[in-house]
């Protein structure tokens, strides 16, 4: 997979591109069949608890009501439908010219990873060169300490860096509920790895300062969208002009210049990330309503609505099963959508409570009080509230999602 990924981030070699994307999605013909039997499985077993399917289950297992998800699911279509439509045609103004195409020849193995879940490259400015000479662990723990928070102590219980055999990817980990908390990750001086440590460190730290006189089922966070946002609400400053300007003194000249940069990279991020979770949310819908329905067919369908990359002419192959999500962690997706509004919902509660009107106002570095409203407001209830009444004591409202429309879809 990391070969695939770098050559559809790189390579400006068409067939080879084809030819990556279309390994990438081989795993499909061998794990389908299997993937469909556990379907029916599933739902047999949902069937037998009296919901009429898994997807039902598993959203009133997480304290979801179905139509309250369809309801924001089609407000987010509603509002990210225009600007991302913006957004993908000068991408696909600028990939036509790059692939020295025209724009409707432009098909999935032109985008820059298996599934257009993610920003492609196309602006000239690299914020890798700016956290280069960065010590990243340094960098986000003085962060965190500017707010008040010490994660030096979860610092040093984690492995940070890369070795032979390692495992590549990221995550946060609370070992006991008594405050064994560690961080899995592999520093490397870029900004990807800069938003990955203060992402984890992020649910790190949402853990640390749970009550500890919670009984153990609730020293836990509220919902696996509250610590997702967390995680997200910190790992966006990486594009933050304020918090680079902060953390990396950049002068204002160069805060400006890479401003527009920045800012723009972000809302495209989201606009896409938006679009492809449509998709997740209303395939895995489909897919335990009738897993005898024409599968191939209807991701395909969904994937030129909601994302508009068109498919490749007449191929029929299971491409759906090659989203690991779909296999392993079902009827999930929605949650990191959901953790996206709740991160730009705390950003206004902070925002208002500081009466700060502009995001590039608020202070993020050194702002103590920000520190002290996520230890008290949204870390220390724990599992003590259920979701929808923990997001009105951490907010003053229930989960709202024009907060990330005000930010990311003007
Ligand atoms: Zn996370």
């Amino acid at each position: 997979m990391n070969e695939v990924k770098r050559i559809l981030r790189t390579s400006n070699d068409t067939e080879l591109r084809r030819k990556a994307w279309v390994a990438s999605k081989q795993v499909g013909e061998v794990v389908v069949d299997d993937l469909l039997e556990l379907v029916r499985l599933r739902n047999e077993l949902a069937c037998s608890l009296g919901f009429p399917d898994y997807h039902t289950l598993k959203l009133y297992v997480q304290e979801f009501k179905p139509e309250e998800l369809d309801r924001l699911f089609d407000r987010l279509d509603e509002v990210t439908r225009e600007p991302f439509a913006r957004i993908k045609a000068e991408i696909d103004s600028i990939l036509a010219a790059r692939f020295g195409v025209e724009e409707e020849e432009l098909r999935p193995y032109h985008y820059s990873d298996p599934f257009f879940q993610e920003a492609p490259n196309i602006y000239t400015i690299s914020l890798d060169r700016y956290y280069k000479d960065a010590n990243v662990a340094e960098l986000v723990s003085d962060f965190y300490k500017s707010m008040g928070i010490d994660v030096q102590p979860i610092i040093e219980r984690s492995d940070l860096y890369e070795r032979e055999g390692k495992y590549p990817h990221a995550y946060c980990t609370n070992i006991d509920r008594k405050g064994d908390i560690r961080v899995m990750v592999n520093l490397k001086p870029t900004e990807q790895w800069v938003e990955t440590m203060l992402h984890e460190l992020g649910h790190a730290i949402y853990e640390v300062y749970i009550d500890p006189t919670l009984p153990f089922f609730l020293r836990d966070p509220a919902h696996s969208f509250t610590t997702e946002a967390v995680a997200m609400f910190f790992g966006r400053l990486s594009k933050n002009p304020e918090w680079m300007r902060e953390m990396l003194n950049l002068s204002e000249q160069e805060t400006e210049k890479i401003r527009s940069v920045v800012e723009k990279t972000l809302t495209m991020e989201q606009l896409i990330f938006a679009r492809w979770a449509q998709v997740m949310y209303r395939f895995e819908k489909a897919l335990y309503k009738d897993p005898d329905a024409d599968l191939n067919e209807l991701w395909w369908d969904l994937v030129e609505k909601y994302q508009k990359v068109r498919r490749i002419d007449g191929r029929d192959k299971p491409d759906w099963a090659t989203k690991i999500h779909i296999c392993s962690y079902p009827v999930y997706y929605h949650n990191y959508m959901l953790g996206e509004l709740l991160a730009s919902q705390f950003l206004f509660t902070i925002m208002e409570e500081e009466g700060v009107d502009k995001i590039k106002d608020l202070r993020f570095a050194g702002n103590i009080k920000m520190g002290k409203y996520f230890v008290n407001r949204v870390f220390r209830p724990g599992k003590k509230y259920r979701w929808d009444r923990f997001v009105e004591y951490a907010t003053g409202e229930s989960l709202n999602p024009e907060y990330f429309v005000k930010q990311f879809c003007r």
